[in-house]
């Protein structure tokens, strides 16, 4: 059985940066908990932030893949440098994905990590721009298939083929 890696925000874990959560009441999810399916995990607490902590995002004008290799940084508002916190997220959720056997990741949209589409523009005023997180770049990198909640139909019918 092929599993899915979920940022653990979405099942309902109180990890985001602010405390919050960002859980999904689409019933496949809970259908794939039922199934043994799901490995939740926060990349951010698994590399040691702690919850709540400062919102942080790529800085203007680069992207994960510049984080990855060093040419860009995420930062909080005050200038706080979390790169190395962050590319360790993204090191452990790889390394989760092998483990585990996640063939497929369900991430959360819009975050340094996680973000699937799109992530903040590193401004901190809300606005948003195309790109992934860092660790959606490491998981593609490794072979593994991203989806965001905006997917999840496709996520499913990969399941579903797998399972029919
Ligand atoms: Fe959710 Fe990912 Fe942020 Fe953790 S790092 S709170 S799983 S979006």
């Amino acid at each position: 059985m092929d599993r899915i890696l979920v940022s653990a925000c979405l099942v309902g874990w109180p990890v985001r940066f602010d405390g919050g959560t960002r859980t999904s009441h689409d019933p496949r999810l809970a259908a794939w908990a039922a199934e043994g399916r799901l490995v939740p995990i926060c990349p951010e607490t698994a590399a040691g932030l702690s919850t709540p902590r400062p919102a942080a995002e790529i800085e203007p004008g680069a992207d994960a893949e510049a984080v990855h290799e060093g040419r860009a940084r995420i930062v909080d508002a005050a200038g706080g440098d979390h790169t190395s916190a962050f590319l360790e997220g993204a090191r452990v959720a790889v390394a989760t994905a092998r483990v585990r056997g996640c063939r497929y990741a369900l991430m959360t949209e819009g975050s340094p990590s996680c973000g699937v589409e799109f992530v903040a523009d590193g401004t901190f005023s809300g606005r948003r721009k195309a790109g992934e997180g860092v660790v959606t770049r490491a998981l593609r990198a490794a072979g593994v298939e991203v989806f965001s909640p905006a997917d999840i139909d496709a996520l499913a019918a990969r399941i579903a083929a797998e399972a029919g």
